[in-house]
């Protein structure tokens, strides 16, 4: 067995653990990490599109944010469709000028492994039987196999950042946590389309025949969704149907259409709520899926993912720098404070917006929510600063407090300066 050292073992290169990464080599602080699947594989999954202001300020303030600056949207609003009738939910207006960015996914990673590559990172791509052990003491290790044979990583503190169904999680005994969780009894059907934008901001529809989704990826690649059946096959899709579906959804009271598009990729996800708690045991800190997921209606779970690094990488850097254990301790606490904010925003969001079968009293309260949410300036307010997300804190500030991105980046900037004296 070869075996190495590292200050930060990381399972799972995806946001959470690409940003953390990143975080800490500015923070002058070593990490390792260990991922399953070939760079490409990561390179190129397609998941989420919509960053937070928060999360674009972070990713710009840290170095990473020059190609998303340049080809990202910047959308001011987002449209909420019901009965016919467009509403436009002015985010910036309503936010202080805070807005929304469409950027893929997997073009933020792209540019974090990139960025991690040319600063000389280590980063274990096809890493196979990653296991976890001694956490609960101050010498944890990671065993994995990958092309040179079988090897162990000890480090200081593994950061469990492996997704919803990595192994880090379940690795904890069950009686140490905490799970809760809650299904919703309908999915997400998503289609990839070959075409101009369908619109110059997203819109969420609400219809009798269920929810969709119209949003965009690139000038030419759009992203549409619409609510089906949680174990329906894509192969009783045809494309014809899938249009038919879409445009009955999206039909308004003037007739906008929805031009057809070579559908290039079809898939079908579930929606879940789920959070467990506490998110560290020991030396192990879950961040991001592996320790909380939701549903995709409030584009909420890459931004949570950066937030809950936000913190830890704050937390580290404060240890190596000064020996504190305090933000190390409060990590759980901070990162759950705003996971459960956003729990509840995509919950609530899920049930405005989604049919519930044979429901007509639900319907109603939807009905009496849309007109609400689009008549109210103060309860499209609340809807904008959860939208766009509320400021990310550094988990160091006095409960209570909450410091927005730049001065918190400044409390990171100071630490790294501390850490490497
Ligand atoms: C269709 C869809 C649309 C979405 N839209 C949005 C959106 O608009 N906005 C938003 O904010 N969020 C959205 N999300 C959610 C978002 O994609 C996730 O919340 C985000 O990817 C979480 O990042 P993560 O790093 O925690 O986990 P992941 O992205 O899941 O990364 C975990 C990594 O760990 C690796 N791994 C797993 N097990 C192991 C192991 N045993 N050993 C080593 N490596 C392992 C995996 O290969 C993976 O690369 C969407 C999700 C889906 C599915």
């Amino acid at each position: 067995m070869i075996r190495k050292r590292t200050q930060v073992g990381i399972v799972g290169a995806g946001p959470a653990g690409l940003v953390l990464s990143h975080l800490l080599h500015l923070a002058g602080i070593e990490s390792v990490i260990l991922e399953a699947r070939s760079r490409s594989e990561v390179e190129s999954t397609l998941r989420a599109g919509v960053l937070e202001q928060g999360t674009v300020d972070l990713l710009t303030r840290c170095g990473v944010g020059e190609r998303l600056q340049r080809e990202g949207f910047v959308h001011h609003g987002i449209e909420l469709r019901f009965g016919g009738q467009p509403h436009r939910i002015a985010l910036s207006d309503l936010t202080g000028g805070r807005a929304i960015t469409v950027y893929p996914q997997h073009e933020v990673i792209k540019d974090l492994v990139r960025a991690r590559v040319d600063s000389g990172g280590t980063l274990v791509f096809e890493a196979r039987d990653v296991s976890i052990h001694d956490y609960g003491s101050t010498r944890p290790r990671i065993r994995y196999v990958c092309a040179n044979g079988d090897q162990e990583l000890r480090c200081d503190f593994i950061a469990g950042c492996d997704g919803f169904h990595g192994g880090c999680r379940a690795s904890v005994p069950a009686r140490a946590r905490t799970e809760y969780a809650r299904h919703y009894p309908f999915g997400w059907f998503g289609i990839l389309v070959r075409a101009a934008p369908y619109a110059a901001e997203l819109i969420y529809a609400h219809h009798d025949r269920g929810f969709s989704l119209v949003s965009t990826r690139s000038p030419e690649v759009q992203r549409l969704y619409f609510q089906c059946a949680p174990n329906d096959d894509t192969a009783h899709w045809p494309d014809d149907r899938i249009w038919r579906e879409l445009q009955a959804r999206l039909q308004t009271t003037d007739d906008w259409r929805l031009e057809r598009g070579d559908i290039f990729q079809k898939g079908i996800i579930a929606m879940r709520s789920f959070v467990v708690e506490p998110m560290q045991y020991g030396r192990l800190f879950l961040a991001g899926d592996a320790a909380h997921i939701v549903p995709p209606t409030g584009a909420k779970g890459l931004n949570l993912a950066v937030a809950d690094v936000y913190i830890l990488a704050n937390a580290l850097a404060e240890f190596y720098a000064s020996g504190r254990k305090e933000g190390l301790e409060r990590y759980s606490a901070a990162a759950l404070e705003r996971v459960w904010r956003a729990e509840h925003f995509s919950w609530w969001m899920t049930s405005m917006l989604h049919r519930f079968e044979d429901d007509p009293f639900q319907h109603r309260l939807q009905l009496a929510q849309l007109n609400y949410v689009t008549s109210s300036r103060a309860a499209a307010t609340a809807l904008a600063e959860n939208y766009v997300g509320l400021p990310l804190t550094d988990g160091m500030s006095s409960a209570g407090q909450s410091a927005l991105a730049p001065e918190a980046l400044t409390t990171l900037a100071h630490l790294a300066v501390s850490a490497r004296m």
